[in-house]
């Protein structure tokens, strides 16, 4: 084990702690979704600057919604040999952030569920069971529909 994981632990319980003592709220920027699930209890998904997908932490990591977060998720190391799921390799190119459509879902260029309705107007966030929002046209097939029309792929 190298030094420098020994230091994040350090600092990781150090901050829980903390939370705990002082029920203090922090506002945790990563890509490291193990820790993530270890401080977090709410987590919201940004794709481009705009978020995909906002959900306390059991529910993100038990139902993802979003096609994004569903990719993210296949990702993350397993540690026991039974976790693990099959990496979801996204295809295509992000597209430009700096002058993004207004009309268009901001993960179309890589989804693979995409469509031409994605082209045409941008997923609005909608609620779902278990405090989770997600802004999808076509959410993740074992996600209920809210209670809004939604497209079920
Ligand atoms: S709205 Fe369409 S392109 Fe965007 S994430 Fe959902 S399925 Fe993919």
């Amino acid at each position: 084990m190298c030094s420098s994981f020994r230091e994040a632990q350090v600092i990781l319980r150090f901050l829980e702690d903390l939370k705990n003592r002082l029920g203090m709220s922090y506002l945790f920027v990563s890509h490291d979704l193990n820790v993530v699930r270890l401080l977090c209890q709410r987590v919201l998904v940004m794709y481009l600057g705009k978020i995909v997908e906002a959900d306390p932490v059991a529910e993100l990591f038990e139902r993802p919604r979003h096609p994004y977060t569903k990719a993210l998720l296949s990702a993350v190391p397993a540690v026991e040999k039974g976790d693990r799921t099959e990496r979801i390799r996204l295809l295509g190119e992000p597209m430009s952030p700096i002058d993004p459509s207004p009309n268009l879902c901001r993960f179309y260029s890589r989804c693979p569920k995409a469509d031409a309705f994605c082209q045409s107007e941008m997923p609005a966030l909608r609620p779902y069971t278990g405090g989770a929002e997600a802004a999808c046209h076509y959410p993740e097939e074992y996600a209920e529909p809210p209670e809004e029309k939604v497209r079920i792929a």
